[in-house]
């Protein structure tokens, strides 16, 4: 099989568009959405609606549960919580059901699915260290795990000698005897300093990763967030990717 695997795309229409249109031309059988499809962003029931038509597989991550579920937001940083606070306002009672059913873990053949981290699947753990990294490994026995959270694309490597590698190009071929972590970054609010949008092509047939990046029109983004009075500082990180 050949996978599109998308996450944290927060109400990010045109983001979303763009990388559906990228990984059409790419080839890929099949669309797998590691969660966070709202939250930050001005069209939280645009992506939801397209997601739940489009994916094949889709996980829930901490923000559709904050949006959704009875929860205290004080998880949630300021701007994090008032963007939440307006998705609950608008968003239809179909995508509340959906995004309250969403499950957090799935499984492929060899290879697993998680929002944030395979140790803790519903805490919504960031792994920061090598060793938040390492105790993850061992909490999954399958040949790859996909995760996303940190908005940040990354594949990591535990060598069939227990070392540890970290890659951030854009192509990697798996290599045999060893295991992975791949994030698969954000589609709709990257962070890691480039503004495009960013998923990553999954081609399980001769396991090779590749990470792409789509530009968008993002200047359309932040018209519609300001329009609904979004948090400022939101709309102008689109642009940066910070
Ligand atoms: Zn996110």
């Amino acid at each position: 099989m050949h996978y599109a695997i998308i996450s944290d795309i927060h109400g990010n229409r045109e983001a979303l568009d763009a990388c559906l249109s990228d990984a059409r031309h790419q080839g890929v059988d099949a669309v797998l959405c590691l969660g966070d499809l709202i939250g930050y962003g001005p069209n939280p029931n645009e992506v939801a609606d397209r997601v739940r038509e489009e994916a094949d597989i889709v996980i829930g991550g901490n923000h559709d549960a904050g949006a959704v579920l009875d929860l205290e937001l004080f998880d949630f940083n300021p701007y994090a919580r008032a963007s939440l606070e307006w998705t609950r306002g608008v968003l239809t009672p179909a995508n509340r059901r959906f995004l309250s059913e969403l499950r957090v873990v799935a499984q492929l053949p060899d290879a697993l699915l998680v929002h944030a981290s395979p140790n803790m699947p519903r805490e919504w753990r960031y792994m920061a260290t090598v060793a938040d990294v390492e105790e993850n490994f061992m909490a999954f026995s399958e040949k790859v795990c996909f995760v996303g959270h940190t908005h940040f694309p990354l594949i990591m490597e535990k060598g069939y000698d227990g070392s540890f590698r970290f890659f951030q190009q854009d192509d990697l071929d798996l290599a045999e005897g060893a295991r992975y972590m791949v994030n698969v970054g954000s589609v709709g609010q990257p962070r890691d300093g480039d503004a495009r949008a960013c998923y990553v092509v999954f081609d399980a047939r001769v396991n090779r990763v590749t990470t792409r990046r789509v530009a968008y029109d993002f200047r359309e983004t932040q018209e519609k967030m300001k329009h609904v009075r979004l948090p400022g500082y939101l709309v102008d990180r689109l642009e940066v990717g910070r």
